[in-house]
């Protein structure tokens, strides 16, 4: 279905590539200003929307919500995940976070049938991890490309923000009510307006832990919050970004009407660093993982490290997921407890494809951003990872038991 485009033109940029070079005829646009200033016979002189083509009015967020609501059952999972998360990152939960899942959702279909495989990993695990679903809807690009579900649902340029919104809910709901908790990166700080009571932990990526809008946005968000450090390498930005995002802020946005409001947070508590690696190489060794946790240590704030497996640490390759699972989960199994979690690049099945305008020509089950390990080799490494842990944990029980005499 098409959006119906309710907007207000504003001319076309072809046009106003075309005009003369005289500089009042370079700014005279072919149609009155909002405005409508008085020009006393002079032509009329236009200084901004120049290069806007069209603004088209969006359903509010509580409009959407109200069509698409969540259930108690929904909100309650929410919560509990969550708190959950928060206890993981303050050392109260023994268990590991991880966040599997493609790199990015364009269909629908797929993503439920992933979710669906992995709830009853979920639940089979739920004693030593604390498993989430990558639900990432909105992708950042170093320069240009298919910026996710809501921003080009169709993946052909039509850029149907309306249409991806209502799809990004819709499935949000099917995938809470599997008992799923979604993870989400949260890019356009309109967005979470929209989304964001439906989703158990946000990321800000590296190409953005630097801004200010999204530390403060940060700042406002209900979900625990990691923070990546940047592409090319830089954890420094990631640690003030956590601190940034723990203060109060204010600054304009809007509200669940869609009026244009003063946002005062409250500050998020629940900040954490992903090591994502970068484009210089890894940096999810033991060595960064201390770097890390110096950093944060030094500010006062609780070292809490989440390991990305994918980006930077794979290369963007991904047989190599493998290898940096494996050497984190070591790390943790050796008692490096500030490792909350860790971040896999999962989909039904390896590798990944080309984004195209024809998704009928899209192999299913495939990535069309960064490369994913298949669902076979997701299982086996959450279930080999739930198995060492639980290991682990009766060893630390029995000598426990040992030392107070117990055995
Ligand atoms: C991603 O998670 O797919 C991603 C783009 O991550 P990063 O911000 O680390 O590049
Ligand atoms: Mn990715």
């Amino acid at each position: 279905m098409k959006a119906k485009s309710a907007g207000i033109k504003l001319g076309s940029v072809g046009n106003a590539r075309r005009r003369s070079t005289k500089l009042v005829d370079k700014m005279t646009p072919a149609y009155p200003s909002a405005g409508g200033a008085a020009t006393q016979g002079k032509p009329e002189i236009r200084t901004e929307n120049l290069n806007l083509v069209e603004l088209i009015p969006l359903i509010t967020p509580l409009s959407l919500k109200r069509k698409l609501a969540a259930s108690p059952n929904m909100l309650e999972g929410v919560a509990r995940a969550r708190m959950e998360i928060g206890d993981i990152i303050a050392g109260n939960d023994h268990r590991m976070m991880v966040v599997a899942g493609p790199c990015s959702i364009h269909d629908p279909a797929e993503a439920l049938e992933y979710a669906g495989r992995l709830a009853k990993l979920r639940d089979e695990l739920a004693d030593d991890l604390m498993i989430l679903m990558r639900v990432y809807f909105e992708k950042p690009r170093t320069v240009a490309g298919w910026k996710g579900m809501i921003s080009d649902p169709r993946m052909d340029g039509s850029s149907e923000i309306a249409y991806g919104l209502r799809a990004a809910r819709n499935l949000l709901l099917k995938i809470s009510s599997m008992g799923v908790p979604a993870a989400a990166e949260m890019l356009d700080p309109f967005v979470p307006q929209y989304t964001a009571d439906l989703i158990s932990w946000a990321a800000i990526g590296a190409r953005t832990t630097e801004s200010q809008i999204h530390r403060q946005m940060a700042s406002g968000l209900s979900m625990p919050v990691g923070f990546k450090n940047s592409t090319d390498g830089n954890i420094q930005v990631a640690v003030d970004a956590m601190e940034s995002a723990r203060h109060p802020h204010s600054f304009l946005g809007i509200d669940d009407r869609g009026r244009v409001a003063i946002v005062r947070t409250r500050g998020n508590m629940n900040g954490h660093v992903i090591l994502r690696g970068s484009s210089s190489g890894p940096n999810y060794g033991a060595r960064w993982v201390r770097e890390a946790c110096k950093r944060m240590s030094d500010r006062h704030l609780n070292p809490a490290v989440m390991i990305d497996c994918s980006h930077g640490n794979s290369g963007k390759r991904y047989d190599a997921q493998e290898r940096v699972w494996n050497n984190v989960l070591s790390q943790r199994l050796d008692g490096n407890g500030s490792i909350i979690g860790m971040l896999l690049e999962s989909n039904l099945f390896e590798g990944g494809q080309k984004a195209t305008e024809y998704p009928s020509k899209l192999r299913y089950g495939v990535s069309i951003t960064d490369e994913c390990v298949s669902w076979n080799t997701t299982e086996r490494l959450l279930r080999d990872a739930g198995r060492l842990m639980r290991k682990r944990r009766s060893a630390m029980k029995s000598a426990t038991a040992k030392k107070r005499g117990c055995e």
